[in-house]
């Protein structure tokens, strides 16, 4: 496994296997490696000849109070993971080298950015957006791979795929969970044992809602579940069009999807369920 700190670098490698029409699948992450990474990691190892793994904590996607100073790394651990999952290079590049030269070009959709968790995050996905272009432009992959945990990123980057004309496919994959139901996250590192302990309300008040016949049933069962946990604060709770993310109601005829967005101190924890309205 190649280490690749530079543009220069991975475009090198890049380019080697180019040469000899090796297909090439692109992981793009923030560090702090779990098995919901190491799925994504799987899935592009056995859909593609080479693997590239980018590790990039973005901070144009953090906002001014955010997280970014207290993200977790462990560069070490990340790597020897990801040896061991035959990925063929990792691009861990400096900030510097990421974003030298007073750039003054972004990547936005326009209205996907600005509903959602992009009210409560103002710039976050714009930040997403631009850096994965580049992450794009630099590795070239045939496919990339993104998490449904992150529903609203996805579709993002599917809508930005799109309108440019990216020449990639986007390959989404579910949500990976710890065994107590929690979605796996680098931040859950950061929970407090009793909001750790408490934090599978998330996936519970989703479960519950599974079979809601109608959206404001589905919402009221999710606002009723997460209620009953006092460290949970609720900062959203939003069912959509699964596809389009457009607000929806009335019966559950066509996929929606509820997305949560719940603090438990200041860990701000995500996750997400299609509801499809159907009888198991
Ligand atoms: P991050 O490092 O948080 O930016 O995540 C990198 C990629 O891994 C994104 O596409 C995430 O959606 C995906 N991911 C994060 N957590 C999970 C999970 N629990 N299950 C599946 N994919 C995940």
């Amino acid at each position: 496994m190649q280490l690749c700190e530079t543009k220069s670098a991975i475009r090198d490698l890049h380019a080697t296997w180019r040469q000899v029409g090796e297909s090439i699948g692109l992981v793009p992450t923030m560090g702090y490696l779990h098995d919901g990474h190491l799925t994504l990691v799987r899935q592009a190892r056995a859909e593609n000849d080479r693997v590239i793994v980018t590790i990039f904590v973005n901070p144009t996607q953090f906002g001014p109070n955010e997280d970014l100073a207290t993200y977790p790394r462990d560069m070490d651990r990340d790597l020897a993971l990801l040896r061991a999952e035959g990925v063929d290079a990792v691009f861990a590049p400096s900030v510097v080298e990421m974003y030298d030269g007073a750039p003054e070009t972004i990547v936005e959709t326009t209205k996907l950015s600005r509903i959602l968790m992009g009210r409560l995050r103002p710039g976050h996905y714009r930040g997403v957006a631009t850096v994965v272009t580049k992450l794009f432009n630099i590795t070239q992959p045939d496919r990339a791979y993104f998490g449904e945990k992150d529903f609203q990123q996805l579709a993002v980057i599917r809508r930005m795929v799109r309108d440019l004309d990216m020449p990639l496919d986007v390959i989404s994959v579910p949500t990976v969970r710890e065994a107590d139901g929690l979605a796996m996250s680098s931040r859950n590192v950061k929970l407090t044992p009793e909001d750790r302990a408490a934090a599978p309300v998330l996936n519970r008040a989703l479960d519950t809602a599974a079979n809601a016949p109608t959206v404001a049933k589905a919402h009221k069962i999710i606002r009723d579940t997460l209620a009953s946990e006092p460290r949970a604060d609720i900062k959203s709770i939003d069912i959509r069009d699964a596809e389009t993310l457009a607000r929806v109601s009335g019966p559950i005829t066509r996929p929606v999807v509820a997305l949560l967005a719940v603090r438990f101190g200041n860990v701000l924890l995500i996750d997400q369920r299609v509801l499809t309205g159907e009888k198991p």
